[in-house]
């Protein structure tokens, strides 16, 4: 029986999308032919392309908007450095909300001078910062919207004249939000949208050809939307695939459709991680809580090996918590059935009447 699966990414896709995706490597489309062998120039795979692009700014309500979509390579921690080598000319403003954010500064220092605006790392990332100014005369400001490894969510973004970057790497697609705030979103595909490999980027095309510095081709924005992403070889399965998530998904009714059922996922782990007394979670605030990763701990470190067997022997797979963070990790992306969740507060409950 297939596991509940409940890995921080790559992770869970739709099952039917594993399926699609399994028949196209065999046979695409009845061409005869695998998907894997064909020429990314092909009629068929130009058309899973421009499907692809198409949907993700519809799905993101940016159609017609001035925005471009391009799959890159490289993943997200390629976009850390490529945002700031197009963008940043003289100073970038980021905020700094978990480990993925201190490595997109890191990037940043490279190309010009960063100002941390904001951050939570004087306690572990374990909330949201609020209430800070965003100072004037930025080439952008960075966020980075659901911190995967802490379980932390921004529900606010913040308002600058410059634009605003966001890596939306574990929640995009996953709630409503107005993505016309944004001048640029990035995400790597495997958190909630298809296969590793491809990298999803969002761009308005009005905040390109702002710096002064040569961009190599690869790694300069105007060359990909010049292209189509179509410069070089793109990711082509993960591509397909992703293709194949967003049609699961535009079935499903949409970004507001699985938000709702994300918010009941979400609601399900939260109530049983507050009400059991064996469990606490990670983050203090509730507002700043994931609805993607919850994140939480025993109270009573002696039960683990017991808690392991007992979610293990359910079927659950993927609970362990990042290492800079310790305890457990339950990652609801869209595909996850609010089914599994439900295993996972049975066996939450199941401690609780053993213990
Ligand atoms: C996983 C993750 C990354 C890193 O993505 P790669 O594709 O492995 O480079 C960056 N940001 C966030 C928020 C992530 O969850």
């Amino acid at each position: 029986m297939k596991k509940h699966n409940f890995s921080a990414g790559p992770c869970i896709l739709p099952a039917e999308v594993f399926q699609k995706a399994a028949d196209a490597v065999l046979n695409f489309q009845g061409i005869d032919l695998s998907i894997l062998e064909i020429s990314h120039r092909s009629a068929e795979f130009v058309a899973v392309m421009e499907e692809a692009q198409h949907l993700a700014l519809s799905l993101l309500g940016l159609s017609d908007k001035g925005y471009k979509a391009l799959f890159l390579q490289g993943g997200a921690s390629t976009q850390f450095l490529m945002a700031a080598y197009n963008l940043l000319e003289n100073k970038a403003g980021y905020i700094n909300t978990g480990t993925w954010s201190t490595k997109a500064i890191k990037e940043a220092k490279l190309f010009g001078e960063v100002v941390e605006i904001a951050s939570s790392k004087d306690q572990n990332f374990n909330y949201i910062p609020k209430d800070f100014s965003v100072p004037s005369g930025l080439d952008y400001v960075h966020c980075t919207s659901n911190n995967t490894i802490f379980g932390t969510q921004l529900k606010e973004f913040p308002t600058s004249e410059a634009p605003l970057v966001c890596d939306m790497s574990s929640d995009i697609f996953s709630r409503a939000l107005d993505f016309s705030k944004f001048g640029l979103i990035y995400a790597g595909a495997q958190k909630n949208m298809g296969p590793a490999g491809a990298t999803l980027v969002i761009i308005k095309e009005s905040i390109l050809g702002k710096v002064s510095r040569s961009i190599p081709s690869m790694l300069d924005y105007s060359v990909h939307t010049g292209k189509e992403s179509m410069f070089n070889t793109p990711p082509v399965f993960s591509v397909y695939v992703s293709l194949l998530t967003l049609q699961w998904l535009q079935n499903k009714g949409g970004i507001s459709a699985i938000e709702k059922a994300n918010t009941e996922k979400a609601e399900l782990i939260y109530s049983e991680i507050d009400r059991n007394p064996l469990f606490t979670g990670f983050v203090a605030n509730k507002e700043d809580r994931s609805n993607m990763n919850a994140t939480f701990t025993l109270t009573d470190a002696s039960l683990q090996s017991t808690f392991d067997g007992l979610w293990k022997e359910a079927g659950i797979n993927g609970l362990n918590g990042h290492r800079s963070v310790g305890g457990y990790r339950a990652s609801m992306y869209n595909a996850l059935p609010k089914e599994s969740v439900q295993v996972l507060v049975e066996a939450m409950q199941q401690l609780e009447k053993q213990a």
